[in-house]
Order: structure tokens, then sequence, then C-alpha cells
């Protein structure tokens, strides 16, 4: 007969090879249809709180992308006013993508480059990846028996540094994403290469010579395009 701790450790090994799974195919609690339901309760959330409006030349850029995605999404476009720099579109489960007006170039292929990793992140569930990755770590923590004290410490720095590494492959995958559909779509894929060098670098990690996350992704999405 298992003890309760052999029983924990067994659900904690087994919560941390479900999350391990590459992000595109990870787990996720969550079906289509739900996701889609929930983006859309999301989208006129955010539509409200950031006075964001649908945008007609993004739609027609969008569609032009999403006549190349599989699947059952149907992808619509916001701009929101923004008074400080943005580096990231907002992608919402099942569809809806919000940009800030401050972040998009006049021309059509830039344009495109964000609208595509935007679109990237939906295809590849990564809004609900991370919301079963979450619920996983609730019932992991319910279920661990190390409540306060070190361990309990260790256990959430080691799961900091999960998220981090995880967010940076979702990004990572998201822009491989892109490269592909730009190409597909006939945009020219060098675009998303320039959005990405427009990014702020984090003096972080140089003494260990590790390149920051934004640049590793510029190599990353250079690496996609002349493999393709
Ligand atoms: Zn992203």
């Amino acid at each position: 007969m298992p003890t309760n701790t052999t029983l924990t450790i067994l659900f904690l090994a087994a919560v941390s090879v479900a999350l391990a799974q590459p992000s595109s195919q990870g787990v996720n609690f969550y079906s289509i249809g739900k996701e889609i339901e929930l983006g859309k309760q999301l989208a006129s959330e955010t539509q409200a709180s950031h006075q964001a409006q649908p945008d007609a030349r993004l739609q027609t850029i969008g569609d032009r992308l999403a006549a190349k995605t599989a699947g059952a999404y149907q992808y619509q476009f916001y701009v929101y006013p923004s008074v400080s720099p943005q580096y990231e579109p907002i992608a919402l489960p099942g569809g809806p993508v919000f940009v800030a007006q401050s972040m998009l170039p006049a021309d059509e292929a830039g344009t495109a480059a964000i609208l595509a990793h935007a679109m990237a992140h939906i295809a590849l569930r990564h809004y609900t990846r991370e919301m079963t990755r979450r619920d996983l770590r609730e019932i992991g923590m319910k279920a661990s028996p190390l409540a306060g004290g070190a361990a309990d410490g260790a256990v959430q720095l080691a799961s900091k540094n999960y998220d981090a590494q995880l967010h940076a492959n979702f990004e990572f995958d998201a822009d491989r994403f892109a490269v592909k559909l730009l190409i597909d779509a006939g945009y020219d894929p060098q675009a998303l290469v320039r959005w990405l060098e427009s990014f702020p670098v984090p003096k972080v990690n140089l003494a260990l010579g590790d390149l920051p996350v934004p640049n590793r992704r510029v190599q990353a999405a250079q690496q996609a395009i002349d493999a393709q």
C-alpha cells in the first residue's frame, strides 16, 4: 500500500512530465469550444477596458493570414490607443487579437508579422495551456505535504523558473509558427525579424555569456527563415 507521501511524489512527477511537453502539444484541460467561449468573454472585457475598436485594415491583413491556418478559430482584430510603448499583442483564446496603436508600423508586411505572431499564440493554444499549468500547479500544491518552510520556497522558486522558461518557449514557438504563416500568405518573413529587433533588451545574464531572450528570438527567427 503506497503512503500518502509516495502518492504525492508520484503525482508531482506526473505533473512535471505533463508540463514539460512541447508547447504546441502539451496537456490542455480546455476544449476548443470552451476556449472560443472564454475568448469571446475576455474580448468584450478587453474591448471595454482598453477602449479598443475593431480595425478594418488589420482584419484584411489578418484574413489573408487566417486563410493559411487550419482549425476552427475566427480571428478578429482590434486596435487600442496606448501612450506607452508596447511590444506584445494581446492574443486571446479562440481568435481575438488586440494591438496597441503605438506598436503598429505603416507597412503591410510589418503589420502582418505582428498579427501572425499573435495568431500563432492562439493557434498553439498558449492561453489555455498556461491556464492548465496553473490548474495543475494548484492541484500539486494542495496535494503536497510540504506546507511552508524551505521546501515550499524551493518548490516556488523552481516553479517561477519553470514559468519564465515556459513563457520564453511560447514566444519561440509563436515566432517559428509566424515565419511559416507569413511565407504561406506571401509576406516577407524578414518583417518579423525587424519587429523582434525593435524589442528592448534587458541587461541580464550577460556575465554568463547567455544572450537575452529578445536577441535569441531574433536569431531563432532568422534560422527559421533560412531553413524554409
Ligand atoms: Zn508573443
